[in-house]
């Protein structure tokens, strides 16, 4: 569901860019909202989302699918953690639709789908892993990195249940805005895959904004 946003840039508290294979931490407080801007278009963001206050409770696809009957997220969606709380609601998206079934590239699958020589490629999964090898105070490891929402990206459920990684419906200056419900560690990898149409085979910069 396309819904714009009322918040300006200009106005925000926040702004960072994040290239194409980097990764994002941040905790938002609990009533501000960020902003996910795709700057170039057809761009996947991989986001996980925790309890800043105790990474254990974290995003549940599953719980989220069941909560609001639908497996794409867009306006409206509440992001459900494990524990069953809403941690974040999507108050506004310009892209229409996010996927939270498809799972984040790693070397592993990379290796698998693609081919062996793949298997060095740098990967979400890996940024991710920087990103709790260099916040050592999060107290995190490997086994926190759980299922995602990847924003952005295009993965229709075909008519018999399939899923297939399609071309991205997202266009540069698209984005999805997402308001706390508790204080949340927004922890994204952008996404640096070449082998799937998840970004086009060309990745690009993000914007992350936040408003206070
Ligand atoms: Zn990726």
């Amino acid at each position: 569901m396309i819904k714009e946003s009322e918040l300006h840039p200009e106005n925000a508290n926040f702004r960072e860019t994040v290239p194409a294979g980097e990764y994002f931490l941040k905790v938002v407080k609990a009533g501000e909202t960020v902003r996910i801007l795709d700057l170039e278009g057809n761009q996947a963001a991989d986001t996980l989302f925790y309890n800043a206050h105790n990474p254990t409770e974290r995003y549940s696809a599953v719980d989220t699918i069941r909560e609001q009957g639908n497996v794409y997220l867009t306006a409206g969606s509440k992001l459900m953690s494990s524990e069953n709380n809403v941690m974040l609601e999507i108050t506004a998206d310009t892209c229409g639709r996010h996927d939270t079934l498809g799972g984040a590239c790693a070397a592993e699958s990379n290796t698998t789908r693609y081919a062996l020589e793949k298997k060095c490629m740098h990967a979400c999964r890996d940024s991710w892993l920087v990103a709790v090898t260099e916040h050592e105070e999060l107290g995190m490891t490997k086994r926190d990195i759980t299922h995602n929402i990847n924003f952005f990206m295009n993965v229709p459920v075909t008519a018999d249940g399939g899923l297939t990684f399609a071309d991205g419906i997202s266009d540069a200056g698209k984005y999805v805005e997402l308001r706390a419900e508790m204080d949340v560690l927004v922890m994204i990898s952008n996404c640096p895959q070449l082998n799937n149409p998840c970004n086009a085979y060309n990745p690009t910069p993000i914007e992350v904004l936040v408003w206070s």
